[in-house]
């Protein structure tokens, strides 16, 4: 019979965010009891390897771990691997929360935090549910991943995004014939410049990658398993393997059960930029969230990126012992598709110009966002000199004239001390 846990912090998901959270908690002197749920059976592991190093065999499964299983015994955090919070009844007149999970555990809490991460976006179409037609999440999505492309020498990609691309050179790299195929005009459309998407189009076609723009997938052909990606235009593409990865959805199904203000337009689970949401006895963190901008604290974003987890999580754990959130850091993020190292620092929405260092048909290229003549994000590409000094000129208030900046004999480094 499972024992009811003593109340005190209940996380709820054992990814990026929660394990931060639950440690963060231990650093800042919490010493009440601490219960970190994962539906996930691992022990907590990063992702970002997924769609790269694991995908290309050089990472094995047992060295993504963020720590040993004493970590979590030394800091006195009771790890719950494997069952999944399915209901929540929070905390009322003195009574403490309690949550109910599917393997039939009863969990008491004083408080809640939910970091439940997001669930990739399905796509709808016939065939969707072929064998060979794979979606990237966690680390099971990848071991099958990588089992099937072993026999795979086609491998379609639909989604140009960053894990998309990713995968892509991971495939690449190991001497499949790969095709991405994207439905806007251009690559990470959500996330770069058309500049930034012209220069990784060309890049990874250098690298042997197909890309098609403008493409859009209406379903799949096969017999049991994948053998055609069907695209809007007739086309119809030869694969042994398909990749999708055409973004994700917060997983908030926890949060508007329990009544939390969840935001319609981009999703996720409203927070202020302390980490609680719309209850007082319930922060969240990660990728399940929509925070006010970190930089201008105007409108919400959904970050979708470690460090953004990490930081959301830090201040969360601050805010439920009753501290002040620490100053706001420079969002920052990369992206490694290959030999194609991306970095970027800021947030890039809302820029009226681009100062570019570098050309879209060469191997490097960094891109300055720019809002009212004032420096805003950097996205830099194999040019990790120009990020660095662009990230400390963002965390320190400065700026680097555009006029200047375009010129790339000129380090950056000159006009940050100019
Ligand atoms: C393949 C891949 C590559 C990536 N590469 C990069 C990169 O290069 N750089 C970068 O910055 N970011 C990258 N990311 C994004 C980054 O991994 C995420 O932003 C980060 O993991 C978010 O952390 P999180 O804790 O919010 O969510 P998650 O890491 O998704 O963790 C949430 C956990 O909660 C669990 N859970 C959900 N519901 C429940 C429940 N009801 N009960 C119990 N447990 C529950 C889930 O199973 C999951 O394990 C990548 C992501 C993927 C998938």
């Amino acid at each position: 019979m499972p024992q009811p846990t003593p109340a005190g912090t209940l996380v709820v998901g054992a990814g990026q965010a929660g394990v931060q959270l639950a440690g963060s908690l231990r650093q800042l002197g919490d010493r009440s009891p601490i219960t970190l749920v994962g539906a996930e059976p691992h022990p907590p592991y990063q992702r970002p390897p997924l769609s790269k190093d694991f995908l290309t065999g050089s990472v094995a499964a047992d060295s993504l771990a963020f720590r040993a299983p004493a970590w979590y015994v030394q800091q006195r955090i009771a790890l719950v691997r494997g069952d999944r919070v399915v209901e929540v009844a929070l905390p009322e007149r003195g009574r403490p929360g309690t949550a109910r999970t599917a393997g039939g555990r009863t969990l008491r809490f004083a408080r809640l935090a939910l970091t439940v991460g997001a669930r990739p976006r399905r796509l709808d179409v016939p065939g969707a549910g072929l064998d060979g037609v794979h979606y990237l999440r966690d680390l099971d999505d990848a071991v099958r991943l990588r089992e099937n492309l072993d026999a795979a020498a086609r491998v379609v990609v639909v989604g140009g995004g960053f894990i998309g691309l990713e995968a892509a050179a991971a495939a690449r790299a190991l001497g499949k014939q790969v095709t991405v195929v994207e439905a806007t005009d251009r690559l990470a459309p959500r996330a770069v410049a058309p500049v930034v998407s012209e220069f990784l189009r060309c890049a990874h076609e250098r690298r042997g990658t197909t890309v098609l723009l403008g493409a859009e997938v209406v379903g799949f052909g096969g017999a049991g398993r994948v053998e055609a990606v069907r695209l809007a235009d007739g086309r119809e593409l030869a694969a042994h393997l398909v990749l999708v990865g055409v973004g994700v959805v917060p997983r908030t199904e926890l949060a508007e059960a329990i009544g939390l203000e969840c935001d319609d337009e981009i999703g996720g689970i409203v927070t202020d930029d302390a980490a609680r949401t719309s209850h007082r006895a319930v922060v969240a963190a990660g990728d399940c969230t929509a925070l006010p901008h970190p930089v201008t604290g105007e409108g919400r974003v959904r970050l979708e990126s470690v460090p953004g987890a990490v930081a959301q999580a830090g201040t969360a754990a601050a805010t439920l012992l009753g501290r002040a959130p620490g100053p706001r850091a420079v969002p920052w993020f990369w992206s490694n598709q290959g030999d194609l190292r991306l970095q970027i620092a800021g947030l890039s929405t809302g820029y009226d110009s681009v100062a570019v260092r570098g050309e879209p048909g060469g191997e490097s290229l960094t891109a300055l966002y720019y809002r009212d003549g004032a420096l805003i994000a950097v996205d830099a590409v194999n040019a990790p000199a120009d990020y660095l000094v662009v990230r400390k000129a963002l965390a320190t208030g400065r700026t680097l004239p555009a006029d200047k900046a375009v010129d790339a004999s000129t380090p950056l480094k000159n006009l940050l001390a100019g």
